[in-house]
C-alpha cells in the first residue's frame, strides 16, 4: 500500500472563503463503500472531472473525496483570474500553434464555468472585466510586453496598449509604466465559485469532505483508505495537483510552490474617490515571480498576491504568513499613498504546482488510473479543462480539445532532491535579482 505522508493543512485565513456565503461541508466518509469511479481532490480539476464523468455515465456512481472543505484549498485561495490569453510566447511556428491550443483550452474552460455559474446561479462575483498585464521598467516592457504584443497580433487577439497617463487613469495609481489590456479574462471569487460548483454536482456524484485519503492500494483492485472508511472503485481519477507525488504520480516532475495573498478592508466612498480609475480591475505583473498580482474587487477591496517560494514540505507557518502580511502592507502603502490607513484584513497561503517546461500532467498514468495535475498557476482555466477532458478520455468520448491538451506534452523530468532544492532555490534567487526592477 502507498501511504500518503503529506496531507493538505490549510490555514483558516483565506479571505475569499471568509467573505463568501457560509456553507456547511458535506459529511465525511464513515463507512466502507464501493463505486464505479472515485475522484480524489475537490479542486477545480476534481469538480470538473466528477461532473463530466457523471454526465457521461448517468447510471454509474461517482465518489468525490476532498481532504478539507471545497473552496478551502488552492482552488478557493487563488487570485481569481480565469485567464484566456497566453503571454510570453515566442513567435516561432510551433510556439504559435501552442498558443492557439492554450487559447482554445482556456476559452473552453471559461465557457464551461460560465455555463455552470448561469445555470446554478452561483454568486461568485463573476465579472468579465479583462485584465492589464503591466511592466514597471523599460526592461520589462522590452522583454515581456513587446513580445506579448507581437503574440497577440499574430493570434489576431484584440488588445489595447496603454502607457503612462493612459494606464494610470484606468488604475488610479502610477506604479506601472505600460500595460497591455486584453478583454477576455474573468475575475471572480474563487472560493464562492468552487462552493457553488460543489453544491450543484449531478445526483450520481457523492461528495465526501473533510476526508483525507491516507493510503492507496492499486494491486488487483483500487482501494483508498481514509480515517473512518475505505472506498473500493473500478477507476481512479487523481486531481490532487501539488499533492500528486504523495500518490506516486509525476514523481520528480512537479515543483511545489507556496504563494501568499492578502485582501484589504473595503475602501470607503472617499477613499474610492481619492483612488479614482475604474471601479474594478485586475492586473498581472510582467514577471509573476517578482511582481505583484493585484485586483480592485467589486466590493472595493484591493488584492495583493506577492511572494512565491519553493516549498516541498507544503506548509507555511503563521509567522511566515505574518511576515507576508507585513510585506503586502508595505507594498500597498508604497503604491497607494492616497489610501493611508487602509489595512490588510486577510492574508493566506496557497500551494500550487509548476513544471519545468510549463506542461500539465494529464492522462492515464496506470491501468484505470487517470490524472490531471500541475496547472502552472493558471488552474482556474487549465485545471477545469484538464478535469473535463480527463473524464472524456476515461470514458472514451472523442473531443477535438483532447488533441490540443495532449500536444502540449507532459511535465519534463527534474533532478532528484536535494539537487532539485539547490537548483530551484538558486533559480528563484537569480530571477528575483535579475527582474528586481519589476517588483
Ligand atoms: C495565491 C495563489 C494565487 C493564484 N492565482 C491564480 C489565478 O489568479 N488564476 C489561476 O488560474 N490560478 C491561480 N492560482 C493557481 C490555482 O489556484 C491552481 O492552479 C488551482 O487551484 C489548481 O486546481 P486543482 O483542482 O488542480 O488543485 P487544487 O485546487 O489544489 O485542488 C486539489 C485538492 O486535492 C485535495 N487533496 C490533496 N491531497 C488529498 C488527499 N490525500 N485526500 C483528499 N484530498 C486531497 C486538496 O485538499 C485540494 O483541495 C493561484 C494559486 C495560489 C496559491
Amino acid at each position: 500500500m502507498k501511504h500518503i505522508k503529506i496531507l493538505p493543512n490549510n490555514d483558516k485565513t483565506n479571505g475569499w472563503s471568509l467573505l463568501s456565503k457560509p456553507r456547511t461541508p458535506n459529511p465525511a466518509l464513515c463507512q466502507d463503500i464501493s463505486a464505479d469511479w472515485v475522484v480524489v481532490g475537490g479542486g477545480l480539476a476534481g469538480l470538473a472531472a466528477a461532473r463530466r464523468l457523471a454526465e457521461h455515465r448517468p447510471h454509474e456512481s461517482v465518489v468525490l473525496v476532498e481532504a478539507d472543505a471545497v473552496g478551502e484549498g488552492a482552488q478557493g485561495r487563488n487570485s481569481g483570474f480565469a485567464i484566456d490569453v497566453p503571454h510570453n510566447v515566442g513567435s516561432a511556428m510551433g510556439e504559435m500553434e501552442n498558443a492557439q491550443r492554450h487559447l482554445r483550452l482556456s476559452r473552453a474552460a471559461i465557457s464551461h464555468l460560465s455555463d455552470q455559474v448561469k445555470t446554478h446561479q452561483i454568486q461568485c462575483d463573476w465579472n468579465q472585466s479583462g485584465k492589464f498585464h503591466a511592466a514597471v521598467s523599460d526592461k520589462g516592457i522590452r522583454q515581456i510586453l513587446q513580445p506579448t504584443r507581437k503574440t497577440l497580433e499574430s493570434l489576431k487577439e484584440p488588445y489595447e496598449w496603454l502607457e503612462g497617463k493612459a494606464l494610470h487613469q484606468k488604475l488610479g495609481f502610477t506604479h506601472f509604466k505600460a500595460g497591455i489590456y486584453t478583454p477576455g479574462t474573468v475575475l471572480l471569487n474563487p472560493s464562492a465559485l468552487c462552493k457553488g460548483l460543489a453544491d450543484s454536482l449531478p445526483s450520481n456524484v457523492v461528495l465526501y469532505e473533510k476526508t483525507p485519503v491516507t493510503g492507496l492500494h492499486q494491486e488487483g483492485q483500487i482501494k483508498l483508505v481514509t480515517p473512518k472508511g475505505t472506498i473500493t472503485a473500478k477507476k481512479l481519477v487523481l486531481t490532487v495537483n501539488v499533492f500528486a507525488e504523495q500518490f506516486g504520480a509525476y514523481k520528480e516532475r512537479i515543483i511545489p510552490i507556496a504563494a501568499h495573498a492578502s485582501l484589504t478592508r473595503p475602501l470607503t466612498a472617499s477613499e474610492q474617490e481619492a483612488l479614482g480609475g475604474l471601479q474594478s480591475w485586475g492586473l498581472t505583473p510582467a514577471n509573476a515571480f517578482v511582481g505583484i498580482t493585484m485586483r480592485r474587487t467589486n466590493d472595493q477591496r484591493i488584492l495583493i498576491r506577492q511572494g512565491m517560494s519553493y516549498e516541498p514540505k507544503l506548509v507555511k507557518s503563521n509567522t511566515e504568513r505574518e511576515q507576508a502580511r507585513a510585506i503586502h502592507q508595505r507594498l500597498f502603502d508604497e503604491r497607494f499613498p492616497m489610501l493611508k490607513g487602509v489595512v490588510m484584513e486577510h492574508t493566506w497561503t496557497g500551494f500550487l504546482a509548476v513544471s519545468r517546461n510549463g506542461a500539465q500532467g494529464f492522462g492515464e498514468i496506470a491501468p484505470n488510473i487517470y490524472s490531471a495535475v500541475c496547472h502552472n498557476g493558471v488552474g482556474l482555466t487549465k485545471a477545469t479543462i484538464g478535469g473535463l477532458l480527463l473524464a472524456d478520455l476515461a470514458c472514451g468520448i472523442s473531443n477535438p480539445l483532447l488533441e490540443d491538451m495532449q500536444a502540449l506534452g507532459q511535465p519534463s523530468p527534474l533532478p532528484p532532491r536535494p539537487f532539485l532544492d539547490v537548483g530551484v532555490r538558486t533559480r528563484f534567487a537569480w530571477e528575483l535579482w535579475s527582474a528586481r526592477k519589476e517588483a
